[in-house]
């Protein structure tokens, strides 16, 4: 049977990749808490390595140790999630491996002597498909956790080398993570003022949602962080609901946020780009919407 390493150095949250491995021997590094890996553990996979705890290394001081154990398998595929613990890791692993890594990914099909990969290219506008000979080092999202399992939990002692952390400090601005976000109301130049932004903040509070924009209300007039627009060049997001006021719907916005299960429109012009692509359009000005909405919500 081909077999899968799953590389965890975030949480336990795994199941999309647990799936992508499907048919396969998948056994879990983790880089964590002991509480990490057994919850990793009670996902479906055959057994976990448990590396210990980072304490002051970074992450990469790992790599050596992870790639030593994956390695010994010469695994058809390693998958890590796309959550930046875990993708700092699995480059640091791929390098060590001299193995290719995927970014994007929406499918993996283990084949004999490797993998084909299904990836987006030119900022998810469009997927390529490539066939990996060897180790494939796969990016893709991690999704819920599994449960249910009762791996055996085998404690390896590593010795991490080369990065240290030095220091830790806040950055100097929020950073957001919409790709966790359930819900997001977002927000384009369809809003007239910067001071407009609290109605869209409302709205958003009152459905429980993070707030987002297009990139010119984060590049241009910086009503937004930079970490909060959406699209080919910002996040990637896949709420359950995306709801764009008096946005156009341009391709490098709407591309960002086509992982979204139900998109809402809201936009004066009934020709709108965003209007081919929403699951449901609201023909209206975005100032009666919004505050009728939060109305109708709080
Ligand atoms: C290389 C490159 C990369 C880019 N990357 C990104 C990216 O990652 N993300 C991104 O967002 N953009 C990106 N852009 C910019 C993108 O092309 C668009 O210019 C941008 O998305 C437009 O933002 P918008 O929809 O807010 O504004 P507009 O296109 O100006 O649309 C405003 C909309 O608001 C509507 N409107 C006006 N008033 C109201 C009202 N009162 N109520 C309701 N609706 C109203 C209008 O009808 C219009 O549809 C990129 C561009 C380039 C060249």
């Amino acid at each position: 049977m081909p077999s899968t390493y799953i590389l965890v150095a975030g949480d336990a949250r795994i199941g999309n990749l647990v799936a992508a491995a499907a048919g396969t021997r998948i056994t879990a590094v983790v880089v964590g808490t002991r509480a990490v890996a057994d919850a990793v553990a009670a996902s479906a996979v055959a057994t976990v390595v448990w590396l210990g705890e980072p304490g002051e290394n970074a992450l990469e001081a790992f790599a050596g140790p992870v790639a030593d154990v994956v390695a010994a398998a010469a695994p058809q595929l390693v998958l890590a999630s796309t959550r930046p613990s875990d993708r700092v890791l699995a480059g640091a692993v791929a390098a060590r491996l001299g193995a290719p890594v995927s970014t994007m990914v929406s499918e993996v099909v283990v084949s004999g002597d490797g993998a084909q990969v299904t990836r987006g290219v030119y900022g998810g506008i469009a997927q390529e498909v490539v066939a990996v000979t060897g180790t494939a080092v796969v990016i893709l999202d991690g999704g819920a956790s599994g449960t249910g399992g009762d791996a055996p939990v085998e404690e390896v002692a590593a010795v991490p080398a080369g990065v240290v952390v030095v220091e830790n400090r806040p950055a100097a601005r929020t950073q957001v993570d919409l790709g966790r976000a359930q819900r997001i109301v977002s927000v384009g130049r369809g809003l007239k003022s910067q001071d407009d932004v609290a109605m869209v903040e409302a709205l958003a509070a009152a459905l429980d949602a993070e707030t987002a924009c297009s990139r010119p209300l984060a590049e241009g007039v910086s009503w937004f962080t930079k970490d909060r627009y959406v699209g080919i060049t910002g996040q990637h997001v896949s709420p359950d609901l995306y709801l764009a006021l008096g946005i156009s719907g341009q391709l490098q916005h709407a591309v960002g946020a086509r992982g979204a299960g139900t998109i809402v429109a809201v936009n004066t012009d009934k020709d709108c780009p965003y209007f081919k692509e929403a699951d449901y359009c609201i023909v209206g000005d975005l100032y009666d919407v919004v505050p009728a909405l939060t109305r109708a919500l709080t």
